[in-house]
């Protein structure tokens, strides 16, 4: 009740939720209440926590931000939202986002900007923009995200929270709407380190429903928040600390490695050379993959339906034109020209042999060290609509979240301070499958 009330409050001012599902919250407290009455209380029993709105909620609209699924009632839930019910989690609602999670500031919702919780003039980054908000703004202390080229580290960022993007294939996709579904990862957004550990405990496992799903077991997170950074090896990318970077940002981020160095690890400097071929990379690969994706989008089977079509070349036609935004529509003319024949070898094919290299440069840094250090972004949080009209600008800032996804890799980001009361976060990346030395550093940092 006092994290509804809170909502019912502050969220007028910061667009965070899109829909709040106070009655089934209340009834699955009431039901939570009664598990801990009974001494059965599961591992988040009673814990409200929100989902970005892309998760498939069973009975509960899940709308992607889009106007093309604004009418879509969910049938059924997605294996994140099943694992936290059965933990005990108390959803509250969805969050907003970027129109089917393509942006990096949740400003191309269907329904209004995020407004960053630290200075509602900013934007909350993206596209979990919104769940990032509402756990900075404390309207839920955990959150659900997705990452497929930096929309949890990022938000997570420049709202002064922490968020963990998990090796691709540790956490399923089902139930998740796919943007490109080779790099779509889902994972918790919180307040620390610990609670994105308790978070994923429960998020995390095998799922034979999603064919990238991992068979290999889920280790116990919060056991391992206690060891030493003693022997722990950190990379620094050089390619990750020029140009690019705001120098007050590059500044709490060298204060964060001393920090660390305090705490016993040990710092070298690392080259990770293709750096700046990911954002091209990332750019083709996405778009291509979400022009396919969205084809099941038609105004037929689900989401919207324009009014009185003539024909079936005119449903399509119009179904998409109406209610897909501009970001949408222009990654999937980017999309499916660079799939269509005569290009597919120039563009696709190019930007998936970069991506290869990329992740070989990554593997050949994890020789000799054990994580790599970075900022999650250049700068923080910009005023609201400043890059709006520059969208390559904005692809541009996602510099140093894109090539993980690429890799496949896990990564975190946590508050590292602020540059002109605007949140800065820093990025632990790590090899596959190191979700726990992550989280251990993160923790030991906080
Ligand atoms: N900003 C990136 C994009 O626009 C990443 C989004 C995401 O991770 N979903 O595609």
């Amino acid at each position: 009740q006092t994290f509804l009330q809170r909502i019912q409050t502050v969220n007028p001012q910061l667009n965070a939720f899109i829909t709040v599902t106070e009655q089934q919250a209340l009834e699955a407290a009431k039901a939570a209440d009664a598990q801990l009455a009974a001494g059965q209380a599961g591992p988040l029993t009673g814990i409200p926590i929100a989902h970005k709105d892309l998760f498939c909620t069973e009975g509960i609209k899940t709308s992607c931000a889009s106007k093309m699924l604004d009418n879509f009632i969910a049938p059924y839930d997605a294996t994140v939202v099943a694992n936290l019910n059965k933990a005990g989690a108390v959803s509250l609602g969805k969050t907003n986002l970027d129109e089917f999670a393509m942006g990096s500031s949740s400003e191309s919702s269907f329904y209004g900007s995020v407004k960053n919780p630290w200075a509602t003039q900013a934007v909350a980054g993206g596209s979990s923009g919104g769940s990032a908000a509402a756990v900075a703004a404390r309207l839920v202390p955990a959150a659900t995200g997705s990452d497929t080229g930096g929309s949890i580290r990022q938000p997570a960022a420049f709202c002064g929270i922490t968020g963990l993007k998990p090796t691709y294939g540790r956490v399923s996709r089902w139930g998740m709407v796919a943007y490109a579904s080779s790099m779509d990862q889902a994972g918790p957004m919180a307040r620390s380190a610990e609670d994105c550990a308790l978070m994923l405990q429960q998020m995390a496992g095998f799922d034979s429903k999603d064919s990238t799903s991992i068979e290999q077991a889920v280790p116990d997170y919060l056991s391992q928040l206690g060891d030493s950074l003693q022997g722990v090896t950190l990379g620094i990318p050089k390619e990750y600390f020029a140009d690019d970077l705001n120098p007050q940002t590059a500044e709490r981020i060298h204060a964060a490695i001393k920090q660390l160095e305090k705490l016993g690890a040990s710092v070298k400097e690392i080259s990770l050379p293709l750096t700046r071929m990911a954002i091209p990379a990332y750019y083709v690969i996405s778009p291509a993959e979400a022009s396919s994706n969205l084809s099941r989008f038609d105004g037929v089977r689900y989401g919207y339906r324009c009014e009185n079509p003539v024909d079936l070349e005119d449903l399509y036609k119009r179904s998409r034109s109406e209610a897909f935004g501009d970001e949408v529509k222009r990654r999937i003319l980017i999309g499916t020209y660079a799939l269509s024949e005569g290009f597919y070898d120039a563009y696709y094919n190019k930007a998936q042999q970069i991506r290869r290299l990329i992740a070989e440069d990554f593997q050949a840094a994890f020789q000799s060290v054990d994580l790599i250090i970075a900022p999650t972004t250049p700068n923080p949080a910009y005023d609201l609509g400043s890059k709006l009209t520059d969208p390559i600008q904005m692809y541009l800032d996602d510099i140093y979240t894109l090539g993980v996804n690429l890799a496949g890799l896990p990564a975190i980001s946590v508050p590292a301070g602020l540059v002109n009361q605007r949140p800065v976060g820093m990025q632990l990346i790590g090899n596959h499958f190191s979700e726990a030395k992550l989280l251990n550093a993160a923790h030991q940092f906080q």
